[in-house]
């Protein structure tokens, strides 16, 4: 099957009871069962079956079970937000003493989540991303993991998946990668050695913006051990499952993090065309950073598909179907930032990406707001750049915008 085919029936439940096309929404928090016995049954997990949604519900189950079909893994969790997936994903396995070695390209929201990781004792170290040397240097014996975005969010640098596996590898590390801005339509990143893939569903993968989640799922190759990983010391007896099972089992039902069956299903609509959007919003970028590229010289506009861009060749070589669709601008001052976004009229502004529709905003004032000076330039967020997310638009619309927005911007200057 080709990945347009499998997202419409890789995973499905096709023996709905009524012959639904789409598993429906399980509204319900508990399940009843004929006996005393069959719910014990479940609870010690012995029968198949579901008793509460917060542990299982079958709109979630049929969700996950596509994305870890779409991803290649072993099981997938789905969570109440992005930023649950990778709290779970790290809390999964991290003790207090224990340390992450991470690209310092990262959404702002992960930056803040690692900050909070300290508070219980688990440091983080920052390294450029793709710098052997650096990610190698910056790992010691508490080390636990390495962590990096496909494309980082805004930087929009993008990591040699391979590389950074085989570094990780050879530290006996578990690499850990969020691919929410590239998608399992760029790339499946567990194929290019990714140990656990994060998304957040609320983007690409949903589509319209109409819910919050994340899913996380787990690529079953590496060999974890209870001397180095002793939270996982009762689950090592289930092999290439030790991971998923202790998450399934503990943190996923003890933090209380799980996906609303609602957003289950609105997910599961979004993810049947996230290979058309997908398609068309790369285009889309590609096509109006090459415009914004050509036309206003004094711009410099940041997106993998450019050969300008210092991430092309990596790009190239990771990435298949296209650059992204998000494009970052450098527009000279916050001033001239401030007044591009006020004078777009099609582009939303608001703090998002992944939409159908194209949004804009000012990173450095907004998401990255809590990061430091250092952390900020790292990420590559700048006072005078905003960031596109590219949508499904016509393109000629998005680039008669910007061309109308960027004339009176040099008319008002
Ligand atoms: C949005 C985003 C997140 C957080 O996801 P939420 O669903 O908003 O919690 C994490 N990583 C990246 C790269 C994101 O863009």
């Amino acid at each position: 099957m080709k990945f347009n085919t499998a997202l419409l029936h890789d995973g499905v439940d096709k023996r709905e009871k009524y012959g639904s096309t789409l598993t429906p929404i399980y509204q319900t928090s508990a399940f009843f069962q004929e006996s005393a016995e069959d719910l014990e049954g479940i609870f010690a997990g012995k029968n198949p079956g579901y008793c509460y949604t917060r542990v299982q519900n079958p709109t979630i189950a049929v969700f996950e079970n596509r994305i870890n079909k779409l991803e290649g893994g072993i099981g997938s969790v789905a969570t109440a937000s992005g930023m649950a997936a990778i709290f779970n994903a790290l809390t999964n396995i991290l003790m207090s003493g224990d340390e992450i070695v991470s690209s310092a390209s990262l959404y702002g929201g992960t930056i803040d989540l690692f900050r909070d990781l300290e508070n219980f004792g688990i440091k983080t170290r920052y390294v450029q991303n793709n710098n052997k040397k650096e990610i190698e240097d910056a790992i010691n014996e508490r080390t636990k993991l390495i962590y990096a975005e496909t494309i980082g969010n805004p930087c929009l640098d993008v990591t040699d998946i391979d590389s950074l596996a085989a570094i990780a590898h050879s530290h006996g590390l578990p690499l850990f990668i969020d691919n929410t801005i590239a998608t399992p339509y760029l790339v499946r990143v567990l194929d290019h050695g990714a140990d656990i893939v994060i998304n957040s569903t609320s983007k690409y993968i949903n589509g319209s913006s109409n819910a919050i989640g994340g899913v996380l799922t787990d690529g079953g190759k590496f060999k974890w051990t209870a001397e180095k990983y002793p939270m996982l010391k009762d689950y090592i007896k289930f092999g290439p499952f030790a991971y998923i099972a202790r998450l399934r089992a503990g943190l996923q039902r003890n933090a209380g993090a799980c996906m609303a069956p609602q957003t289950a299903y609105l997910n599961q609509i979004g993810l049947e065309t996230m290979g058309l959007r997908m398609e068309r919003q790369c285009a889309n970028a590609a096509a109006l950073a090459k415009h914004i590229h050509d036309k206003y010289p004094s711009v410099i506009v940041n997106f993998p598909g450019l050969e300008s861009s210092k991430w092309h060749d990596t790009a190239k070589k990771i990435l298949n179907g296209g650059y992204g669709a998000i494009v970052t601008l450098r527009v000279g001052s916050k001033e001239k930032a401030y007044k591009l976004l006020n004078l777009l009229e099609l582009a939303y502004r608001l703090s998002n990406v992944g939409d159908t529709k194209t949004l804009v905003i000012h990173p450095a004032s907004t998401i990255s707001l809590h990061s430091t000076d250092k952390q900020k330039e790292a990420a590559g967020v700048f006072d005078d750049l905003i960031r596109i997310s590219v949508g499904i638009e016509d393109v000629e619309d998005l680039i008669a915008d910007f061309d109308r927005a960027f004339v009176k911007l040099s008319e008002d200057s």
